[in-house]
């Protein structure tokens, strides 16, 4: 039961709502499902409060078709709500009831069983020093976006510590599955692999891992005593301070923001500061900056109702295919192989074809 009496309020004035924000919402907007809007979903969880509901699976289905990408949060009329929490909320019934949808529970399992959603990996560790590189489990198989990593790393002759692979995971599966208590033990396992390489500073690819240890972690009572930077951050620092120089392309790109990166770590800037280096004009969709949509990846994990995600996608697709650009970059594993069909890259690929290796 909802205890507390503002939460009550709060779902409640989302359920009652005019429900405009659902027009920023990428599950409404690609499958035109009125059901998977910001009121609707608060409108069922408030029913289901008040034991209205019967059909307890139908409801966290439902539950597992958000993309929980936070448009609704940036596009809210109310400051400081948040409805992610409210569906992370129900996602953690789902999975103490055993009610997880097929695809969400086969992940979980796979956690279980090697420590990461994907299976049976290597350890990944090259470099030293207390700048550490988390490759997160989507970069993992990623060659092109390792192998410009590594060469940025050399150019800049920067000491770096590259660790990932094997069952070193930031834990976010778990978390979007509604496996809190996984979830936490996955968090306090990550403390660790980072306080053993004593890092004071990590750069990572993925938003969600950043979002998963500044954030959720400390939600669950762990906290990391190190800073953490964006991949894009990081290369735009090193091309401002001179640490790697670059040369200037004519031609034109489009950036597609990872719905994380902008909603919730506010990071729009850095990406268009390095392609106006690199000598793009930059072509933006509609949608972009905290404006941006989903690319269906469903926060990196890809747990939830991959039908609907795979719906989002194609919108995506159209949206960014408008703008009719020479290349098409984004950075975020995840959002990479989601968006495979137009020839997306990682920003980090370009920079490293553009860099001069004196
Ligand atoms: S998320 Fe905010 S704007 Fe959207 S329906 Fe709920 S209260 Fe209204
Ligand atoms: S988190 Fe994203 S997909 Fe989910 S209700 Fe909000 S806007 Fe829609």
């Amino acid at each position: 039961m909802m205890e507390d009496k503002k939460e009550l309020e709060q779902i409640t004035n989302c359920a009652m709502c005019a429900n405009m924000c659902k027009y920023s919402c990428p599950t409404y907007l690609a499958t035109g499902k009125e059901t998977i809007t910001p009121q609707k979903i608060a409108r069922l969880i408030l029913y289901k409060e008040k034991a209205f509901l019967e059909d307890q699976q139908g409801f966290f289905d439902v539950m597992f078709q958000s993309a929980m990408c936070g448009a609704c949060k940036i596009h809210c009329i109310y400051d400081n709500y948040d409805l992610r929490k409210f569906i992370q909320r129900e996602r953690s019934k789902a999975f103490k009831e055993g009610m997880l949808p097929d695809e969400t529970r086969k992940r979980v399992e796979t956690f279980a069983s090697f420590g990461n959603p994907h299976g049976e990996r290597q350890l990944l560790q090259k470099g030293t020093g207390d700048l550490g590189y988390f490759v997160s489990c989507s970069a993992y198989n990623d060659q092109d976006l390792l192998k410009a990593m590594d060469r940025i790393i050399s150019v800049g002759k920067k000491q770096i510590c590259q660790f990932g692979g094997a069952d070193i995971c930031c834990g976010a599966p778990l978390y979007y599955a509604g496996d809190t208590e996984g979830f936490k033990k996955a968090a306090r396992k990550m403390k660790g692999e980072i306080e053993n390489r004593k890092l004071r500073k990590v750069i990572a690819d993925c938003p969600t891992c950043i979002k998963m240890m500044t954030e959720i972690y400390h939600e669950v009572g762990v906290d990391l005593e190190v800073e953490f930077v964006h991949t894009t951050e990081f290369l735009n620092s090193l091309i401002e301070e001179g640490e790697i120089k670059v040369k200037r392309r004519n031609a034109t790109a489009t950036f597609h923001d990872p719905c994380i990166l902008a909603n919730d770590l506010g990071v729009t800037a850095a990406p268009r500061e390095i392609l106006s280096a690199l000598g793009f004009e930059i072509k933006e969709p509609v949608y972009s900056q905290e404006d941006t949509h989903c690319c269906g990846g469903l926060c990196g994990a890809r747990i939830g109702d991959c039908g609907v995600a795979d719906k989002v996608s194609a919108m995506r697709i159209n949206e960014l295919k408008e703008t009719a650009a020479d290349v098409y970059l984004s950075a975020c594993p995840t959002c990479k192989a989601v968006l495979s069909d137009i020839g997306m890259k990682d920003i980090a690929e370009l920079v490293s074809e553009q860099i001069i290796d004196e």
